[in-house]
């Protein structure tokens, strides 16, 4: 029977927090493999072992378990008994099944009492499968650096697993271990890989799209924002969407206020609306998908001059990244072909033709004297609607959906 390892990242920096890191790792691990069928988990020597009632499962649950913040790697491995007999005879086997022209064997021990060392397994499991091969007529050598094929093997207290590939997943640390932010989310692809970025060092998100009236049937952004969301919840398990109607306030500012000080506005607003949202979630800051200059609203000053009408922090996980750099991320996420999707509603049709490139918030403060600033944060919480989605058995479902005119804004 073949057994899942599960290593985790970075945690065991965590001295006397090793455990509440643990909990949380093993939590979103359940999560993540429900309906695999699985028989037993138990942790062994920092690993995470897995076993199923049927072994074709480990190979979904690899794909699952990529998908969780603070796995390191995870890996199908044969186990036998920590012996050297054993393992050298599980290792031949496991290695007569590929083919190669150099390989390599890399033992770990990590009973340090065991009656035999790492190199022991290293040169004796070598010399087997570099014979195995031999015998089979195959001109085979050892290459400790650059091998065509490795054959790993841990020992642990209980038993030695063997392995040939360590499947990279997708590091970081558990959910719910930093605690939570609220993510303004554009249905752009920077707010999206911003988004990923922080669900990956832990942080639960909350999510808030701020939507228009599409100019056509489907052209809207909300389907875009939501799909983005279903997309990065299995990264964290659960996901609250908030979806706030934008368009009149925009009308609003774009009756009030100077052309060129719109966008900026409009960016304000969406601050203020989603931290009264942040409050209500408890989270302890912002989540937006700005970097540095990539448009007029992104300059140090104007984003400077926004931000001030925040009392909670705001992060910006791509504030130094190339747009390159943020879509290769979000390719690999799994977001891109969804922001790709063209929308029509929201800022798009309000935007100015020469925005301002460097504002203060003092400038932004006086225009923003006479506007019925509270009027509007209430008018965007009351028509505020909300939706849960939670990743169960390998699928992204809808818990719950409801309009928040029943349960009006926490105050703060
Ligand atoms: P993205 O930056 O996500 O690609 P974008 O380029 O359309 O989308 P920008 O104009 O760069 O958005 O806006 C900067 C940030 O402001 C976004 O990354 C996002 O965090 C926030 N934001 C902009 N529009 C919206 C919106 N309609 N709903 C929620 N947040 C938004
Ligand atoms: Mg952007």
């Amino acid at each position: 029977m073949c057994v899942l390892i599960l290593h985790y990242h970075e945690i065991w920096l965590k001295g006397c927090n090793r455990n509440f890191f643990l909990q949380n790792l093993k939590r979103a691990s359940k999560q993540a493999l429900e309906g695999l069928h699985v028989k037993r988990t138990v942790w062994e020597d920092h690993r995470l072992l897995i076993t199923f009632e049927d072994d074709n499962m480990a190979h979904h649950g690899i794909e699952r378990l990529r998908k969780v913040p603070g796995v390191a790697y995870v890996a199908v491995a044969e186990q036998t008994n920590p012996d050297l007999d054993s393992i050298i005879d599980t290792g031949s086997r496991l290695m007569r099944t590929v083919e190669f022209h150099s390989f390599r064997v890399r033992a770990r021990r990590s009973q340090k009492s065991l009656p035999f060392r790492s190199v022991d397994i290293g040169r004796q499991l070598g010399a087997r499968i570099w014979t195995d091969a031999t015998e089979n007529g195959r001109k085979v050598k050892v290459d400790l650096s650059n091998a065509e094929a490795t054959c790993y093997v841990d020992v642990t207290t209980s038993r030695a697993l063997l392995y040939r590939e360590k499947i990279p997943g997708m590091g970081g640390l558990p959910t719910g271990s930093a605690g939570k932010l609220t993510c303004l989310l554009s249905g752009g692809f920077d707010s999206a890989v911003a988004a990923y970025k922080v669900i990956k060092r832990g942080v639960r998100l909350s999510f808030v799209h701020f939507w228009g009236r599409a100019v056509e049937p489907g052209e809207g952004s909300s389907p875009v924002a939501r799909k983005l969301v279903r997309t990065l919840t299995p990264y964290q398990g659960r996901s609250r969407f908030y979806l706030i109607p934008f368009d009149e306030i925009q009308r609003e500012i774009v009756v009030a206020a100077p052309q060129d000080y719109r966008i900026l506005l409009y960016r304000r607003m969406m601050l203020r609306i989603a931290e009264r949202i942040a409050y209500r979630e408890h989270s302890h800051g912002l989540v937006t998908g700005d970097s540095i200059s990539q448009v007029a609203s992104q300059t140090l000053k104007n984003m400077e001059a926004v931000g001030s009408v925040a009392s909670l922090p705001i992060y910006r996980p791509v504030v130094g990244d190339d747009k390159q750099e943020i879509l290769d991320l979000a390719r690999h996420i799994g977001t891109y072909e969804i922001s790709c999707e063209p929308f029509s509603d929201c800022c798009p049709m309000y935007l100015p033709k020469s925005p301002k490139i460097h504002s203060t918030a003092a400038e932004l403060d006086n225009i923003e004297a006479d506007l019925p600033i509270k009027d509007w944060v209430t008018k965007g919480l009351r028509a505020a609607s909300k939706e849960v989605y939670e990743w169960r058995a390998g699928e992204v479902t809808l818990l719950k959906k409801h309009n928040h005119e029943s349960s009006p804004p926490i105050r703060r």
